[in-house]
């Protein structure tokens, strides 16, 4: 008999899968807490379920986690874990250490099908959406293992980034869930200003959003016209700029925060020049009249070799946030983390290129992983930074 994957339901979810089996609703706050805020995965071990429930669960239900394949620290305290999705594919998440709080970069795709030029997870083609269960496997393992890792009682991961692979609007049923369960009290709790969607721009989804589960959003523009913005985000075609910036403000009706955070990529010879600059003053000050109140978060590009791009010179990019910062426009530059493990933005390649040789390579990983995976890893004292790293919220 298949059984049901709890970490697919937020409490709303389990409490409808309680009454299934004939329990009281409220029951489910009781399992959704062993489950998530103690990490509990074996129902025989929580104790205060009532008997009866305790049996009905270990034959229609399980905890399903995500098999880790490896897992890599960066000198920076940066961990990376590639978890296996099945079928050749593979995920990867991100956990940033800062000494205010702890963020993890989750993804909500196998591959991506926007294909935005300079993503290598863009370049490797879409695979498949992660289901609810896999979204919050990747927050339920990083938080337990290192809690127990850190040897911490009290929670160690404070913000969450959908930045990780994929589009996370358009897989926009699986995320709303895990969305509710990253909120929900009686799970992680966190701060609606501190669970971040990050999207390229899908203009119909960002009003759902808004209306259904409003969180932190970030919206990755990098390009100040269309032309420009349709040859780096080929979903730039099909919802241009003005579009998204209408979709922006309507969302900012909505929002826990009172700005939008526009992510832009520095590409050298690109999008980088003071007058591309200049164009997003222009547009973000007088879009439809009113502009769009914002934040620029300037990320430098992390190359790699299909993409043919090249990171901005760092001077480039200061030149580029003096111009808007000078326009009132507040700008960051973020700081690069993992960048020796592979895990800055847009590195987060997972396995599902070249599908035909998965199974091999995933049979290396496993081998691989057999002496990498779950070895005790050193977290390394966060470093105190200027700048932004992935997340949105001190
Ligand atoms: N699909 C969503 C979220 C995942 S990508 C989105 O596009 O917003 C997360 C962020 O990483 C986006 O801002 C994206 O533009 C950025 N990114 C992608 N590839 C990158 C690269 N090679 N270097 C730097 N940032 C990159
Ligand atoms: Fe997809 Fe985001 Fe990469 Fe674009 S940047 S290809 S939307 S994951």
């Amino acid at each position: 008999m298949t059984t049901v994957n709890l970490l697919d339901f937020d409490l709303e979810g389990l409490a409808a899968f309680c009454e299934r089996l004939g329990e009281k609703r409220f029951r489910a706050t009781q399992l959704f807490r062993w489950i998530h805020q103690r990490g509990e995965s074996d129902f025989t071990r929580m104790t205060d379920l009532a008997k009866s429930l305790r049996e009905k669960l270990a034959t229609a239900a399980h905890v399903q986690a995500l098999p880790v394949l490896t897992q890599h620290e960066s000198a920076d305290g940066t961990i990376k874990w590639l978890f296996d999705v099945g079928d050749g594919n593979a995920v990867e998440a991100v956990f940033i250490p800062e000494d205010d709080r702890g963020t993890l970069c989750v993804s909500s795709q196998a591959g991506c099908a926007v294909g935005c030029r300079f993503c290598s997870t863009g370049h490797q083609g879409f695979s498949r959406n992660l289901g609810t269960g896999e979204i919050v496997a990747q927050l339920w393992f990083a938080e337990h293992f290192l809690r127990k890792h850190l040897k911490r009682d009290e929670r160690v991961i404070s913000n969450v980034v959908m930045m990780g692979m994929g589009e996370p609007l358009q897989n926009y049923s699986a995320l709303v869930p895990a969305l509710r369960t990253m909120l929900d009290d009686n799970a992680y709790g966190l701060s609606r200003r501190r669970v971040t969607v990050s999207t390229s721009g899908v203009v119909p989804m960002m009003d759902r959003l808004g209306a259904d589960c409003p969180v932190a959003l970030a919206v990755s523009l990098h390009a100040p016209n269309d032309a420009l913005r349709d040859d780096l985000v080929p979903l730039n075609r099909k919802y241009p700029i003005a579009e998204l910036l209408d979709a922006c403000n309507r969302y900012l009706a909505h929002a826990p925060r009172d700005f939008i955070t526009f992510e832009y990529c520095m590409l050298d010879g690109v999008n980088d020049t003071p007058e591309h600059a200049r164009q997003l003053v222009e547009l973000v000050k007088k879009h439809a009249g009113q502009g769009v109140s914002c934040k620029f978060n300037l990320i430098p590009f992390n190359p790699f070799p299909a993409s043919g791009l090249l990171r901005s010179p760092q001077p480039r990019v200061l030149a580029f946030a003096k111009v808007l910062s000078e326009a009132g426009v507040v700008t960051t530059v973020r700081k690069t983390r993992g960048d020796d493990i592979d895990a800055a933005c847009g590195q987060l390649a997972g396995d599902v290129k070249d599908r035909t040789r998965a199974a091999e390579r995933m049979a290396q990983r496993r081998a691989a992983a057999s002496d990498s995976t779950l070895r005790p890893v050193v977290i390394h004292p966060a470093r105190k930074t200027a700048a932004h790293s992935h997340s949105q919220e001190r």
